[in-house]
């Protein structure tokens, strides 16, 4: 693996190796007061990240930092990107310093894969506007793999704006890869035009998909991406859309529910869904920074060792 740019771009087996790779990571780290691997030791992973970011951002650092990586962390603001520096000079400039790993999130999509063609780093896409947003797929179907076993015909309900979110996209992709069935549930101004050439099923009431779903990933509504009325108003939303205490009860027992974060409690979940332990939500995030070490060692560590 030379980039990681797309979850569609990963076959069940890479899916399922990096998937491993994080697994025994994790074991590997399980308990130790000293959380420090050598293996990216004098390698140099830059971060750029041009949206706002939590999980991401802070799970990418920690992950090098894990392996002993130089982690390098570069900002729109704060940066000459401020002054108008182009991403192109911007990366050529990084490139230059010896960079071996960019991780880049950019509110343009394809941003990741234009990145790719420029430096000779390895480049690692952390969301690239409304397109990918491929260790999130990794670290969901970690996620879900350490819950219910084999992803191999379990159903998933991805429910909210399906047509902002990066985060469905990816799913999509390697959920279908892995042999999980995907159920889209979405106002249907929440859909992207196209959905219908996806491989999933569609529907508009939650109700109904819940008592069927293996598991239920609660979506973002991308306020921030909105440019006019999707819906009437949060209220309506979260009655149509919301996963309310009594829509939960309607899973079956071992169902597992996600959120990519940040949530916004009380309309897309609701707090006590949310805290409840069905939901794995932060285990999503620890999960997340094992995925990351596993993407930054199959790019940078696992062709060294094998030579
Ligand atoms: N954190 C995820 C992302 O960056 C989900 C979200 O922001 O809604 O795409």
């Amino acid at each position: 693996m030379r980039h990681l740019l797309s979850a569609a771009d990963l076959d069940a087996g890479t899916a399922n190796a990096l998937l491993d790779t994080a697994e025994r990571l994790k074991e590997a780290l399980l308990g130790r007061e000293v959380r420090k691997l050598p293996t990216l030791r004098g390698r140099t992973v830059v971060t750029m990240f041009y949206e706002s970011s939590t999980r991401t951002r802070a799970s990418f650092e920690i992950a090098g930092k894990w392996m002993s990586a130089d982690v390098v962390n570069v900002s729109a603001s704060g940066s000459a990107v401020s002054k108008g520096e182009s991403l192109r000079d911007t990366a050529l400039t990084l490139a230059a310093m010896g960079t071996d790993c960019v991780i880049l999130r950019h509110p343009a999509s394809g941003a990741a894969h234009r990145m790719s063609e420029w430096v000779g780093a390895h480049v690692v896409n952390a969301g690239d506007g409304m397109h990918e947003h491929p260790t999130q797929a990794l670290l969901d179907a970690a996620t879900l793999r350490e819950r219910l076993g084999s992803l191999e015909g379990r159903r998933v309900t991805i429910v909210g704006d399906v047509l902002h979110s990066r985060v469905a996209r990816s799913n999509v992709a390697l959920l279908h890869t892995l042999g999980a069935r995907v159920h889209l549930v979405a106002p249907p101004t929440l859909l992207p035009t196209g959905v219908t050439a996806w491989p999933v099923t569609i529907g508009h009431d939650l109700d109904a998909a819940l008592p069927g779903s293996d598991a239920v990933m609660t979506l973002r509504v991308q306020e921030e991406r909105m440019h006019g009325g999707f819906f009437p108003s949060a209220r309506e939303y979260a009655i149509g859309y919301g996963l309310s205490e009594p829509r939960a009860a309607r899973l079956p027992e071992h169902a597992v529910v996600l959120h990519p974060g940040p949530m916004l409690r009380g309309m897309e979940i609701s707090a006590a869904v949310a805290d409840s332990s069905r939901a794995a939500i932060t285990s999503q995030v620890s999960n997340g920074v094992h995925v990351r070490m596993a993407v930054l060692y199959h790019l940078l560590a696992s062709q060294e060792e094998e030579s």
